[in-house]
């Protein structure tokens, strides 16, 4: 089946840590659709200091959602300039009223869902280690430090972001599991590694969506 011309409606969802973004920006590098992300969408208005973006910040800095009624509002408005265009939804819908919002407004032809195990997850996103004063960035499994714990340079002790601590990853893969994982998804694409799931992506949606004009590869 070749890419039909019809304008494609598509949402990816995965866990934090599942490498939505990663698999998100090479969609939208190998094909002709828009990148629409909540989270930018809301960090963009807190830059600009928007009424919306003065009550996100409030939220998001407590690790909340921003309530459905605002983001559904926010997203459809943004979406309403997307038209002519296939678009790929990313960090919306989070809730079941938001995916309700969205059914009730679109019809959805695809949920791509990076189905990645929680202990792979955990597991990736705990292996970082930070140097505070200088930013080095060691990963327990791909560039190690010379001894555990310790800054090969400076010899001080290393420490984890609060995001990636176990207790705190495990909180949002939780909440993820909790509030937002798909039930009766189209497209499942598991794997352990971004790499090996691109593959399947990348192939499913060749029968979808038009390539962008540049020579697409697999590889990123
Ligand atoms: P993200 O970059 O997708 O991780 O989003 C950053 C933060 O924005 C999240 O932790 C939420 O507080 C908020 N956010 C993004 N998308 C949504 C959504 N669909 N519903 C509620 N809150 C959201």
């Amino acid at each position: 089946m070749g890419a039909s011309a019809r304008l494609l409606r598509a949402v990816i969802m995965g866990a934090p840590g599942s490498g939505k973004g990663t698999v998100s920006s090479r969609i939208t590098k190998h094909f002709e659709l828009k990148h629409l992300s909540s989270g930018d969408l809301l960090r963009q208005n807190m830059l600009q200091g928007t009424e919306i973006g003065v009550l996100a910040k409030t939220f998001i800095d407590q690790g909340k959602l921003i309530p459905d009624d605002v983001m559904t509002r926010l997203t459809l408005h943004e979406l309403k300039n997307l038209t002519q265009c296939s678009w790929l939804l990313d960090g919306f819908p989070r809730t079941l009223p938001q995916a309700e919002a969205l059914d009730r407004a679109y019809q959805i032809d695809t949920v791509i869902n990076l189905n990645v195990p929680f202990e792979v997850i955990k597991k990736r996103l705990t292996a970082r280690w930070i140097h505070p004063a200088s930013g080095r960035v060691y990963n327990i499994e791909f560039n190690p430090p010379k001894t555990v714990g310790i800054d090969d340079l400076t010899g001080e002790p290393l420490t984890q972001r609060e995001d990636d601590r176990p207790e705190t990853v495990i909180k949002r893969l939780k909440a993820y599991e909790a509030q937002t994982e798909p039930k009766g998804v189209l497209e499942t694409f598991s794997g352990t590694e971004t790499n090996k799931i691109w593959p399947y992506v990348y192939a499913f949606l060749q029968t979808k969506v038009p390539e962008t004009n540049q020579k697409a590869s697999v590889t990123p």
